[in-house]
């Protein structure tokens, strides 16, 4: 039988079937008006999203048949590194020409630049299969928030010789901002860019590293414009066509995605073009180009989850201890049901942070276009939706990443010794989603990113609607479980706010970190509280007790969205696994999950 990602995944369908695009893709699709000018766009929103199916089956095949039964050669292989110049493993440059003959490069860029139009809720999904057949693979299509950037901050002719090679595939893209002192703090970044006065040609001198394919055509460097400055607002974001100047000095010899190279590159008298505006490098263009690839780690991360879930589930059907095989042991099954409940809760969660994302985005270009006349109502959508996914966007990546470091751990669990051993692809995906809770901020920074927010309430609006919402009979117990927990979270907000009320300064703001900016809007007192907070040593674990409750509440988010309110699956067929006599027990799940072990 051949191998499908996305045919052989019903919670992945479930999903797609479930994102409600009709607000986004009125004004993504322009009222649908460009079918005229371009044969493959969509006639209406049922044309829009066949054409959605259509992309997530080739992808989904390409996966399973031609991606994933080369894993384990990618990994053993590897990027190598010579003389200078990078090459992908021969299975990784075979897959990327897969990817470019199916013309799946260019996912999210405009029809105009050769690009498929795809919202960010759907790419997620196409980034979540390519993870899951070989996550170093991810590394190089899921870096595709680097075309975006320059679809929306570059100048035109840059935009019209640079992005229609991202589509063919002819070109890839780096996010180029880590530096040995500048990590998690980029404030500190380093790498100098200098004008000339005469020519109008700005110009790079510095070292980078840990660059995830450093070896692009079309890098994004972070850099410091303003002599003096020591903090972020000196900071600009600058394009750079790979050229004699840039030298890469080595990759790395790491843990997982190995083949994924990760280059230390150093920058001579580069010449770059300005993206956007001088002095928001880090502010607004690397937060927009990381909240991007949050996402993208968030769904890789759930990928190889999925991978190492599936290994688990088919080992315990063959292996059998005691006369039976392992999955009918109840501690081996609850094992295997844990994994599938964090899998499908945090596709759900994924999927509703990328639909607010995609509201955002949408309406940010409506406004755009619109200028100021644009109606008080498109202005309030906007500022919600923002607020919205700058809140669920480091949420999501926490919680993603550190299910699958949970979910790949399990999965070894499951196969006992033999987990351990190189032979089983368990031992690689195991290695491979380490990385996930690091790379574009790590967890603590998502903490960072978050608590702001939160501290400000902008959840609030969106647990009110999950709350109001109408719920099947059926799903009573999930809508008191609902209440209760934003209670708990109300509480726990109260309560943080009470406990850093009349605290002293923080040091560096969360601004000028890898965590972000800090909500528009937000009070300095509040913003001083928050950094406070999270960055005053044992203060958060001893003092903002409730803290964890923030957190407790996004597994079961699944239940209260009301996309899934709108499915009523069969109770008994949601609530158990597929062998429960042989448990000898039913297990109750916290919604409507099918457990289709
Ligand atoms: C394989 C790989 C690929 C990468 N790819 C890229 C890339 O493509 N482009 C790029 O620019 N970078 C890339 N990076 C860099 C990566 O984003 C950083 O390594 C990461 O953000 C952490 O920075 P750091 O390693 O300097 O750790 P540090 O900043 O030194 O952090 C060390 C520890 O301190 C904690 N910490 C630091 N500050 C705080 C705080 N304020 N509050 C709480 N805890 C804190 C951290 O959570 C961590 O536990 C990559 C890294 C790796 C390993």
């Amino acid at each position: 039988m051949s191998e499908n990602f996305f045919l052989d995944n019903p919670d992945l369908q479930f999903r797609l079937e479930h994102l409600d695009l009709r607000e986004v893709l009125e004004l993504k699709e322009k009222g649908y008006s460009e079918s005229d000018i371009y044969p493959t766009a969509p006639r209406n929103y049922a044309d829009a999203r066949d054409n959605y199916r259509i992309v997530l089956d080739v992808l989904g095949e390409i996966c399973g048949e031609r991606v994933a039964p080369r894993a384990a050669e990618a990994d053993e292989e590897g990027a190598h590194y010579e003389n200078g110049e990078v090459t992908y493993a021969a299975a990784t440059l075979d897959a990327i020409e897969a990817l470019r003959q199916a013309e799946l490069f260019g996912a999210m860029l405009s029809r105009e630049y050769g690009g498929l139009n795809l919202p960010e809720s759907v790419y997620q999904m196409l980034v979540e299969m390519v993870a899951r057949a070989e996550s170093g693979l991810m590394t190089v299509y899921g870096l595709q928030e680097i075309a975006s950037l320059i679809e929306e901050y570059g100048d035109p002719e840059t935009k019209a010789r640079v992005l229609p090679r991202f589509s063919s595939g002819e070109v890839s893209g780096a996010m180029v901002l880590t530096e040995a002192d500048a990590g998690s703090d980029l404030g500190a970044v380093a790498t100098r860019a200098t004008l000339d006065e005469a020519t109008g040609q700005w110009h790079l001198n510095g070292v980078k590293r840990f660059i995830t394919n450093g070896l692009a055509d079309v890098s994004l460097v972070l850099a410091r414009s303003e002599e003096g400055s020591t903090d972020a607002r000196g900071l600009s974001m600058f394009l750079v066509e790979r050229d004699a100047t840039v030298k890469i000095r080595r990759i790395e010899n790491k843990l997982g995605i190995h083949a994924s190279p990760t280059c230390e590159i150093q920058y001579s008298n580069t010449p770059a073009i300005l993206l956007g505006k001088r002095r928001f490098g880090l502010t607004r263009y690397a937060m927009n180009l990381m909240n991007g690839a949050r996402l993208a780690v968030a769904a890789q991360a759930l990928g190889i989850a999925e991978a190492a879930f599936r290994e688990a589930d088919k080992y315990s059907r063959e292996r059998v201890q005691f006369g039976r095989p392992i999955r009918v042991l109840p501690a081996v099954g609850r094992l295997l049901l844990s994994m599938k409940v964090d899998l499908e809760a945090t596709r759900a969660l994924l999927a509703e942070t990328g639909r607010w994302v995609d509201l955002w985005k949408v309406y940010e270009r409506a406004l755009g276009e619109g200028g100021s006349e644009a109606d008080p109502a498109m202005r309030a959508r906007y500022k919600q939706s923002q607020a919205l996914a700058e809140t669920l966007t480091p949420m999501v990546k926490y919680c993603a990443t550190e299910m699958g470091n949970r979910v790949c751990y399990q999965a070894m669990q499951v196969h006992g010794g033999v987990g351990y051993m190189r032979e089983f692809n368990i031992e690689r995906l195991f290695r491979d989603v380490r990385i996930t809770n690091i790379y574009e901020g790590t967890s603590q920074l998502q903490v960072v990113a978050a608590i702001g927010k939160l501290l400000n309430r902008s959840l609030d609006p969106l647990l009110a609607e999950w709350q109001a919402a109408e719920y099947p009979a059926d799903m009573a117990t999930e809508k008191a479980l609902l209440a209760e927990l934003t209670g708990l979270f109300g509480q726990a907000i109260a309560r943080t706010e009470d406990s850093g009320r009349g605290r002293g300064g923080p040091g560096r703001q969360p601004g000028s970190a890898r965590g972000d900016p800090g909500p528009a809007g937000m009070t300095s007192a509040r913003r001083r509280r928050a950094a406070a907070l999270v960055q005053r040593p044992g203060l958060l674990p001893r003092r903002v007790q409730p803290w964890p409750s923030v957190w407790s509440i996004l597994p079961v988010v699944r239940a209260p969205i009301p996309a899934v309110a709108q499915t009523r699956h069969d109770a008994s067929e949601r609530c158990r696994l597929a062998e429960p006599a042989r448990f000898g027990t039913r297990m109750r799940l916290p919604s409507t999950q099918r457990v289709g072990v």
